[in-house]
């Protein structure tokens, strides 16, 4: 069985939600969809994955589709245990040595990279509740749409 899930997370990766925005954002999505809110906040910057969704990664300077292999590369020069998981460096792009960040490379469907995620089961007003939950969170958020 597979579900789908809506995902917000803010575009900066390092950015965390103070505890009562939290509150606030969970109960709006929590009315909104009348279902139950996962809120997950890591210690280190996580990719946060379409999953099933995930069809490729371009570069947005060449617009070259990167290889599975590539993609990975960069993800793991710029993973650092120790520190905060993903850095946000910027590494030469393998295919046109553009110095990029992994979270400036094109993803679609669309992913990014977070210490902070709130989902919910997919509901039809995902797109329009985007505006009120970025005036809760004070941060502009990305979206993304996972197939599990
Ligand atoms: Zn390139």
């Amino acid at each position: 069985m597979s579900t789908n899930y809506v995902c917000y997370i803010p575009t900066d990766p390092f950015f965390l939600p103070g505890e009562s925005s939290q509150a606030m954002a969970i109960q709006l999505l929590a009315t909104t969809t009348g279902s139950k809110i996962r809120r997950e906040v890591w210690s280190q910057v996580q990719y946060v994955s379409a999953m099933g969704n995930h069809e490729r990664v371009i570069c947005p300077n060449c617009q070259m589709e990167l290889t599975g292999e590539q993609w990975q590369e960069m993800m793991n020069i710029d993973w650092d245990d120790n520190v905060s998981g993903f850095r946000m460096n910027k590494h030469p792009a393998p295919c046109c040595a553009m110095p990029l960040a992994v979270n400036e490379l094109i993803y679609e469907w669309r992913e990014g990279f977070a210490k902070f995620c709130l989902s919910a089961e997919y509901f039809e007003t995902w797109q329009e509740i985007v505006p009120r939950l970025e005036e809760l969170l004070n941060t502009k958020l990305i979206v993304i749409l996972q197939h599990i």
